[in-house]
């Protein structure tokens, strides 16, 4: 197995990303042949009739397609493609992308286009396409020049597009944002590409954040979905729980102090069951039964907490919650 999978634009920095030009390929490149082999893998199984390299998380020039006519599959591959002709007639397609949820625009495009690439073989090709095959052809070669097809409308509706990807996760305090960690969470029904970027995006705002977990509803979304990593001896080895659910605790109790990246600045010591039993989902959809003691245990059973709403705080006197909450305050400069 190889690790390309499927890029989504969710966030500025995803966005930043898919805005840089990708890179000519020369004709040593060895990665190529499984480059394009996942290409088409993802394509199909995302039902899509076309995709760039920069859609894989690889910016080279490369893009595939294949429209399926008759359900038959055919694809085209074609390494640094260049337009080298453009109708003045105009088409308009509806068109959309696997790595963008949700915006579907109508989008005007020279309606036949000649295109000069090399396939995977390196060998040269011109192509002359037409309509809706004109339209794909374009929209994956613009991925290439880190342009996408919503760049073409207006600038309000451009503008409205860019702000709602960019609306990035942060981490939630409990002054600012109380209502949100209130929330209780839902189940994640299906385990996705757009699920699996999220869990990193939560794993790289807790390693920048200097936390062991982090759960869904601290960083805004409303999943039942934690990362831990307790990184001992420095070496990062994340849990990604997703649906999980504590099916025992041992009579037996333990205290020990307690810190949440959503109360900054504080800890409080807090008493808990020393062992708990877990099922959980991992972020391959495997499902998992452990049973746990020590750190694992605590910050199991906080995360858990966070899901349902609940704060470490909230096992604490109204006197010591309220000299947290002002030390938070404090902290940051409310
Ligand atoms: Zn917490």
């Amino acid at each position: 197995m190889n690790n390309y999978s499927l890029k989504k634009i969710y966030s500025q920095k995803s966005l930043d990303f898919f805005r840089q030009k990708s890179e000519i390929v020369y004709s040593n490149d060895k990665t190529i042949g499984d480059l394009v082999k996942s290409m088409l893998e993802i394509m199909y199984k995302n039902s899509a009739i076309g995709i760039a390299a920069v859609m894989v998380g690889v910016h080279k020039r490369v893009i595939v397609f294949d429209l399926q006519k008759n359900v038959r599959k055919k694809p085209t591959i074609m390494i640094n493609p260049e337009i080298i002709y453009k109708s003045e007639d105009m088409n308009e397609f509806s068109e959309s992308s696997i790595s963008l949820d949700g915006v579907i625009k109508n989008i005007k495009r020279p309606n036949i286009i000649k295109v000069s690439y090399l396939d995977d073989n390196f060998q040269k090709h011109e192509l002359k396409a037409e309509g809706l095959l004109s339209t794909c052809i374009q929209h994956e070669i613009d991925y290439l020049d880190g342009k996408l097809f919503f760049d073409y409308l207006d600038e309000e509706e451009k503008n409205k597009i860019i702000k709602s990807i960019a609306s990035e996760l942060k981490i939630k305090n409990i002054v600012e944002d109380i209502d949100t960690l209130r929330t209780k969470c839902e189940p994640v029904k299906e385990i996705t590409d757009q699920i699996r970027n999220t869990l990193n995006d939560m794993l790289e705002i807790m390693y920048q954040s200097g936390g062991i977990g982090l759960a869904a509803n601290q960083v805004g979304i409303n999943k039942c979905m934690v990362v831990i990593d307790l990184q001992k001896d420095g070496i990062k080895k994340p849990i990604f729980l997703i649906n999980p659910k504590i099916t025992w605790k041992s009579e037996e109790t333990v205290l020990m102090d307690e810190g949440c990246l959503s109360v900054p600045g504080c800890s409080a010591s807090i008493e808990r069951p020393a062992k708990v039993k877990l099922e959980y989902t991992d972020n391959y959809g495997k499902n998992h039964e452990i049973e746990t003691d020590d750190i694992l245990a605590r910050c199991i059973q906080h995360e858990l907490d966070h899901l349902d709403g609940k704060l470490y705080i909230d096992y604490l006197s109204k006197i010591k919650r309220d000299m947290l909450i002002k030390k938070v305050k404090k902290n940051l400069n409310i």
